[in-house]
């Protein structure tokens, strides 16, 4: 049974890697014995971390018109959504698009009427905070559709409303430290201006350093094909589009193996199985979450995940839950009564990985196997 930590946020960064945030350098919780690291390691093993998660989040761009943007100024695109981020300890999602209110320099597009290129006005940073979002990657093919006019000002959107975000290269990581639990944060992808999803060494290292000084390291992939005929793990290197995508599979288990606790993936626009490694958490792809307009939502492009995880200090996976949204005309995540998409990623996981140590019954309801 899951039960929640209410909200309050004390934010310290730390200056030993390039970072995305500024402040003091954590130090991570270690027992070496005394009395006080006895309390120490009761405090580890006994605190329960309760992480939401979602996909790909664009909730209206004002490009090519203005007339893509939501209702209401997209005030509501989270209304059903926000509960569950917010009595969560952090929230996390990948933000598929930049921020921009002006103009900026276009992506170039070989077919200008399939080109789709994104950017949010600045205060829709708000809907997302108000929503209850930590944390949100801006390691994806959409951060860069404005070139580093759109990056820059995205950077400012973000770090003006407090938001943790890290996955370009001129912001490969973050770390803060909320109730008592340090976290560190990287995202990777395989476009320009980001952290390389294909570079599994250098992630590595990223990791490593991260390890050293975070209680917690949460790791973003936007990696994998997309579409219907990527719903399904390959373990293998996939190229999409001319695009080399990554190998999701070797890249998740490689950075648990360098130190990372969670890994939690977004790319493919449909959601794929769950795994368990090492006792740490991943999720191969959350697909879309809140996606306004100008995405396919058809069959599993619709299904709207939003998982919470519950870990302990060290951030090994205890127990979690898959809530089912959908998304349903234009888009905006509302609660599937049918739980189509707990299902959906109950029968991938059971499918691509059928000796995971992960199970996941048809409520959604996610638990470590005997
Ligand atoms: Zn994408």
């Amino acid at each position: 049974m899951l039960s929640f930590f209410s909200k309050s946020v004390l934010f310290i960064g730390f200056s030993s890697i390039l970072s995305c945030s500024t402040g003091n350098t954590p130090v991570k919780s270690e027992a070496h014995g005394t009395q006080t690291d006895i309390q120490a390691v009761q405090d580890t093993t006994e605190k329960r971390i309760f992480i939401s998660a979602v996909g790909d989040c664009m909730i209206g761009t004002n490009y090519p018109s203005a007339n893509l943007l939501p209702p209401n100024d997209g005030k509501d695109i989270f209304r059903d959504a926000a509960p569950y981020l917010q009595k969560s300890d952090l929230a996390f999602g990948n933000c598929e698009g930049g921020f921009l209110t002006g103009e900026g320099p276009v992506k170039k597009c070989s077919d200008p009427t399939k080109c789709y290129a994104f950017k949010m006005p600045d205060h829709y940073i708000n809907h997302f905070v108000n929503a209850g979002f930590d944390i949100l990657s801006i390691a994806n093919n959409h951060v860069g559709d404005f070139g580093e006019v759109g990056r820059i000002n995205t950077k400012k959107v973000l770090t003006a409303a407090g938001l943790y975000y890290a996955g370009l290269t001129s912001c490969p990581t973050s770390t803060f430290e909320k109730d008592g639990v340090k976290y560190g944060f990287c995202a990777f992808a395989p476009n320009n201006g980001t952290v390389n999803v294909n570079d599994i060494s250098n992630a590595k290292k990223i990791v490593q350093d991260l390890d050293k000084i975070c209680d917690v390291v949460i790791v973003s992939i936007h990696a994998g094909g997309e579409g219907s005929g990527f719903r399904h793990l390959t373990n293998s290197n996939e190229n999409y589009l001319g695009e080399k995508r990554g190998n999701p599979q070797e890249f998740a288990k490689a950075v648990i193996d360098a130190g990372a606790d969670i890994v939690f993936g977004h790319g493919p626009h449909v959601p794929r199985a769950m795994d368990l490694y090492k006792g740490k958490f991943i999720a191969y792809s959350l697909g879309n979450f809140a996606t306004y307009a100008r995405f396919s939502l058809k069959g599993q492009a619709g299904y709207a995940p939003l998982v919470t995880i519950e870990v302990n200090k060290k951030g090994d996976f205890i127990s979690g839950e898959i809530i089912s949204f959908i998304q349903e005309g234009e888009g905006g995540p509302t609660l599937d009564a049918q739980g189509r998409v707990a299902k959906d990623i109950k029968d991938l996981t059971e499918a691509d990985l059928p000796s995971t140590k992960l199970s996941i019954d048809s409520t959604g309801k996610i638990s470590i196997k005997n």
